[in-house]
């Protein structure tokens, strides 16, 4: 059985079907990019299952257990992790401090996020940034951090609770194609090394076929094709939603 079961699952906002009956599954060790153009309804999808959005229809099961109508926190709790930008309110904490936080955060520890967190499970967060690169610069502030490191703080920062599943809507986004690369190989290696399930979006098709284990491709909210990235490089449906009939990703077009 797969960690993740998503079954006919749909999404309306007003008339608009953002999500029409979409079904896949994400298997633990397994890294599944969701592609697809502007609108085709990604990011409506992860946050139905990380429980930010209700959905109207369908269901979704972690490990059997139905998530649909649990909120985000007990998402969370059961494994469902995702990353988030550093906010500006953290960017003056130091790197190993971000994730302190975090730690602390998954105790459920009645911590005021405005006190500093001291040397509370420090050597945790020092480990978790040990796993992405960045022990070296646990003690600098998180806004002197060059871009691709900030991103390795908010992997080590989404990993704090050792999820089963990480969702990762654009985690590349601004960044330069060797650091999107970086990122992506980073995150391929704590598939494998934790045996966890990684959801993720990418626009640059270069960045997807490079690290993918399998991808799922939507459009207008209908999911259109599935398979290994070989398979949806030649797929007519995808190359049709993405190029119109008659090219291909030859072009390396972002979407
Ligand atoms: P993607 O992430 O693939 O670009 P989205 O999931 O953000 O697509 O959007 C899918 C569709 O749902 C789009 O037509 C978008 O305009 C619409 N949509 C997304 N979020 C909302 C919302 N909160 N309210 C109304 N329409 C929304
Ligand atoms: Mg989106």
């Amino acid at each position: 059985m797969s960690l993740l079961q998503v079954t006919d699952l749909g999404k309306s906002f007003g008339g608009n079907r953002a999500v029409d009956g979409v079904t896949f599954e994400v298997a633990a060790g397994e890294l599944l990019a969701l592609i697809g153009p502007n609108g085709a309804g990604k990011s409506t999808t992860f946050n139905m299952v990380n429980g930010q959005l209700r959905a109207d229809s369908g269901s979704i099961k972690l490990d059997g257990q139905e998530l649909t109508d649990r909120k985000p926190r007990d998402i969370w709790h059961l494994g469902v992790g995702r990353t988030f930008q550093i906010a500006e309110t953290f960017a003056s904490l130091t790197v190993v401090e971000n994730v302190q936080m975090a730690l602390i955060s998954a105790d459920a520890k009645l911590y005021s996020l405005w006190k500093r967190a001291g040397d509370h499970r420090r050597p945790d967060a020092l480990a978790l940034l040990g796993q992405v690169g960045m022990k070296a610069q646990a003690d600098r502030p998180c806004s002197v951090l060059a871009y691709g490191d900030v991103k390795r703080v908010e992997l080590a920062i989404a990993m704090a609770n050792a999820p089963k599943l990480l969702l990762m809507d654009e985690p590349t986004a601004g960044m330069a194609p060797t650091e999107r690369n970086e990122l992506m190989a980073l995150t391929k290696r704590l598939v494998v090394e934790k045996n966890l399930a990684v959801l993720f979006t990418e626009h640059s098709m270069d960045v997807v076929f490079a690290h993918a284990d399998r991808m799922i491709v939507l459009a207008r909210g209908r999911l259109i094709a599935q398979g290994r990235p070989a398979e949806i490089r030649d797929h007519p449906k995808v190359q049709e939603v993405y190029f119109g009939s008659g090219k291909t990703f030859e072009k390396k077009t972002i979407a």
